[in-house]
């Protein structure tokens, strides 16, 4: 089975309308998917009912983004209740935010010869709850300052560039609780891309278990093929659950087409061992 738990649509980052989604990932062969927006549950009723008609088993899904030790990390929540009222409730308090960081984000840009920016994304937003960084770096393209959303990012948007503004977001324990209070597992996304010292990928992992986290993203286009291995490895190590997503934002912005990459180690207890 062709499994794809982490994905976006224009209801945060991606260039896809979530039935665009659907359908994209069912003519390239995925059998079972999860639309996984940052912060935000609006797409999925969309999601769901296009899969359902086009017949595509599909997992509710979240992306959440929290602050440990002054680290983002996003935590996927997987096979959720989209109608939790905590998880509501709790996702609305995480994109509160947004908007002044947008701000604060455009100021900074704007510091280093870039006016305009906040309008600039707003043109690329689908969700003004949802403004991010890669609204910001699609504007950016557009000036031709740089030829790829990845270069903005390299250059620009991320720690220790002149259009990066920390941001503090919620905690990892709420997030967590929010989602297992929906029914749901916990996943750590993408872990390399957090640059962990051993210390603390240690005491991360340590505490992400103690607050009631399942499962960690192993095979993701965020990792190259070491990194599959490491994190396989990782994962048996601390008996969590693996999982396997592509990270897709849509045409020309992504590592990796839906259901794309290898499938998951079979070494490991999927995440979605009990759901079907
Ligand atoms: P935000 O939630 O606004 O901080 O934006 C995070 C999003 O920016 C991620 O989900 C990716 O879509 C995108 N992103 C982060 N880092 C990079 C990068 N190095 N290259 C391309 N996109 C990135
Ligand atoms: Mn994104
Ligand atoms: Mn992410
Ligand atoms: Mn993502």
């Amino acid at each position: 089975m062709n499994i794809d738990l982490h994905c976006h649509s224009t209801f945060s980052d991606g260039l896809l309308t979530p039935d665009e989604v659907a359908r994209l990932a069912h003519r390239k062969g995925v059998d079972v998917w999860a639309l996984t927006d940052h912060d935000e549950l609006g797409g999925l009723a969309l999601a769901r009912a296009t899969a359902q008609e086009i017949g595509l088993k599909f997992i509710d899904g979240v992306e959440i983004s929290i602050t440990w030790a002054n680290k983002t990390i996003h935590i996927l929540g997987l096979h959720l209740n989209p109608n939790h009222q905590p998880l509501l409730d709790g996702l609305a308090f995480t994109r509160s935010g947004r908007e002044r960081r947008a701000h604060q984000i455009a100021a900074a840009l704007a510091a280093v010869g870039i006016p305009g920016a906040y309008d600039g994304a707003l043109n690329y937003v689908g969700n003004i709850d949802l403004i991010g960084r890669a609204h910001f770096a699609r504007y950016i393209v557009e000036l031709g300052i740089c030829s790829d959303v990845k270069e903005v990012f390299t250059r620009y948007l991320v720690e220790g560039k002149p259009g990066y503004v920390p941001h503090a977001w919620g905690a990892l324990e709420d997030a967590v609780g929010w989602i297992r209070g929906a029914g749901g597992v916990a996943v750590v996304a993408h872990p390399g891309r957090y640059h962990f010292d051993l210390v603390q990928e240690h005491a991360f992992i340590d505490q992400f278990i103690q607050v009631g986290g399942e499962g960690i993203e192993v095979i993701t286009s965020a990792h190259s093929p070491a990194e599959w291995k490491y994190y396989e490895g990782l994962a048996k190590k601390y008996q969590l659950k693996g999982s396997r997503g592509s990270d897709y934002h849509g045409p020309g912005e992504s590592d990796a087409e839906l259901g794309a990459l290898p499938p998951l180690p079979a070494s490991l207890t999927p995440v979605w061992q009990d759901w079907f």
